[in-house]
C-alpha cells in the first residue's frame, strides 16, 4: 500500500544554530528522500535544547510520514535525541546488550567512560541500525503516525548508514522506487542551469530528473519510466552535453581520475597555482589513494614555480604565470622532480583582483605532462574565487584523464 510520501529532516545540534558549522546534512537527506519520491515538508536545525528539540519533533510528526534526525546520539548530556524520541512515543529508554558489545568491541581494551552505556541505549521497541563507523547506533520506530529514524551526526557515519540501511528501510515501507528504480549520473564543468536546460531537452516519457549540486559536482538522478527509457534519458543527455561531462554513476571527478590512474598504472604529481592545494585534497579525500598519488607541489608564487618546479624566470617575465609556457613548465618540472609517471598543473586567476583586458578573472590554464608529451588548455570560468578555484580544480582533473586517454585530447576541450 502506497502512503502520502511527506518527510521531514530535523538536524540536532547548537553548533548548528550557532552558526559554528555548516550543516550539510538537511541537504543531503533532502535530495536523497526527494530523489526516493519523498515531498520534503520541512529541514530544520534545532538547538540541544530539550523543549525545543522536543516541540519539533512533535511538529514534524503531526507534518510528515517520515522524520529523519541526525546527531544528538553522542555520550554527552547535551546529546539528547534518544530520550526525545522516547518520550514523543511515550516508551522508555531500553538497553542493548549487543549494542554495548559492539562499542566496547571498538574501543579495544581502552578504558571506557561510563557515559558510554547511553550510547547502547533506544527507545523500547524501536530497532537499532548498527553503525560500522562509529560508537552510536541510529535506530528507528514510530512516533504516532510518522516513521522516525534516528542517524549519528558526523557525516562519515550518517552518509553510509543511510545509504546501507535507511534508504532501504524507507524505499520497502514507503513503497517509494528503490536503489534500482533510480539512475544516477554526474556532471561535470556544466553550469546547473546548463544542466537543467539540457536534462528538460532529453525529455523521454515517464523519466522525470532531480539534481543534486556538491562542490566537485552535480549528481542526477532520472526515475521513472522503466530502465530502457532511463537509459534512453541519460544517452540523449551524454549526446548534449560530451561523454567527458556526463558520467554514469555517482562519481567524483577524483574517483574518476583515479581509476584512469589505475588503469594506465601511473601514478600522478600535482603543480598547483591558483588551486592552492585542492587537486591534492581531492586526490587524497579517497581512500587508497597512494596507490595512484605520488604527491604534488603547490607553488603559488612566482619564485616558488621558479625555485622548487624549475619554471624558467623568463617564461614567467615574457608570457606571465597564467600562460600556456608556464603550466607546461610547471607539468614538466613536476615530472621531472617526481617518480610520477603524469603530471598536472594549474595556474589561473581566480580573483576578485588581478585580472586585466587581456586575461581576465577566470582565465584558467592546465597542462598534463608525461614522459616526452605535454599539452595545455585554456579555461574561461565564470563565478567567485571559490568556485574559479574549484573549477580549475575539476578542469584539471579532467585534463589528465583526458590526456592519459590519448584519443580526441584536444578536441574534448574544444569550445567550453
Ligand atoms: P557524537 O557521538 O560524535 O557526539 P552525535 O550523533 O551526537 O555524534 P553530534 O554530536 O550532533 O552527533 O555531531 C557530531 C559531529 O558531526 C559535529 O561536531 C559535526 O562535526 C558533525 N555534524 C553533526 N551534524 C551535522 C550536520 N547537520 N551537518 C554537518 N555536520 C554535522
Ligand atoms: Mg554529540
Amino acid at each position: 500500500v502506497s502512503r502520502p510520501r511527506t518527510a521531514a529532516v530535523i538536524c540536532a545540534g547548537t553548533e548548528l544554530t550557532e552558526g559554528i558549522i555548516q550543516d550539510t546534512h538537511v541537504r543531503f537527506l533532502s535530495s536523497e528522500l526527494t530523489a526516493m519520491g519523498f515531498t520534503v515538508v520541512r529541514g530544520v536545525q534545532v538547538p540541544d535544547n530539550r523543549g525545543l528539540f522536543s516541540e519539533e519533533l512533535a511538529r514534524a510528526v503531526k507534518d510528515a510520514r517520515v522524520v529523519v534526525i541526525s546527531g544528538g546520539l553522542g555520550p554527552t548530556s547535551d546529546d539528547l535525541t534518544r530520550e526525545i524520541v522516547a518520550e514523543a512515543a511515550g516508551v522508555p529508554l531500553e538497553f542493548h546488550d549487543e549494542a554495548w558489545a559492539a562499542i566496547k568491541e571498538r574501543f579495544r581494551g581502552r578504558s571506557l567512560p561510563e557515559s558510554n552505556r547511553k550510547q547502547a541505549m533506544a527507545p523500547r521497541g524501536f530497532p537499532l541500525l548498527a553503525n560500522p563507523n562509529g560508537t552510536a547506533p541510529g535506530f528507528y520506530g514510530m512516533v504516532e503516525s510518522a516513521l522516525v529514524v534516528a542517524l549519528p551526526g558526523p557525516p562519515s557515519e550518517l552518509r553510509p548508514l543511510w545509504t546501507s540501511r535507511a534508504a532501504a528501510l524507507l524505499a520497502e515501507r514507503f513503497d517509494a522506487p528503490g536503489a534500482a528504480d533510480v539512475l544516477w549520473g554526474t556532471s561535470l564543468m556544466v553550469p546547473e542551469s546548463a544542466l537543467e536546460e539540457a536534462l528538460r531537452d532529453t525529455g523521454v516519457e515517464g523519466v522525470t530528473w532531480g539534481t543534486r549540486v556538491d562542490e566537485d559536482r552535480i549528481s542526477f538522478s532520472l526515475r521513472g519510466g522503466d530502465e530502457e527509457r532511463r537509459a534512453r534519458a541519460f544517452k540523449d543527455l551524454t549526446r548534449h552535453l560530451g561523454p567527458v561531462r556526463i558520467r554514469a554513476g555517482d562519481r567524483k571527478p577524483a574517483e574518476l581520475l583515479t581509476q584512469a590512474l589505475r588503469g594506465a598504472g601511473v601514478t600522478l604529481v600535482t603543480a598547483e597555482s591558483c588551486t592552492g592545494g585542492l587537486l591534492g585534497k581531492w586526490m587524497t579525500d579517497l581512500p587508497g589513494s597512494t596507490a595512484v598519488y605520488w604527491g604534488g607541489i603547490v607553488a603559488y608564487s612566482n619564485e616558488a614555480k621558479i625555485r622548487l618546479l624549475g619554471v624558467d624566470a623568463r617564461i614567467l617575465e615574457a608570457a606571465g604565470a597564467v600562460s600556456e609556457q608556464a603550466v607546461l613548465a610547471m607539468a614538466v618540472g613536476a615530472l621531472d622532480r617526481s617518480g610520477a609517471g603524469l603530471a598536472v598543473a594549474v595556474s589561473g586567476i581566480a580573483g576578485p583582483d588581478g585580472g586585466t583586458a587581456e586575461k581576465p578573472v577566470g582565465t584558467v590554464w592546465a597542462a598534463s605532462a608525461r614522459q616526452g608529451d605535454a599539452r595545455a588548455v585554456k579555461f574561461s570560468f565564470a563565478g567567485s574565487r571559490d568556485l574559479v578555484r574549484r573549477r580549475s580544480a575539476v578542469a584539471s582533473m579532467l585534463l589528465a584523464e583526458a590526456f592519459l586517454g590519448g584519443k580526441g585530447f584536444l578536441d574534448t576541450f574544444a569550445n567550453w
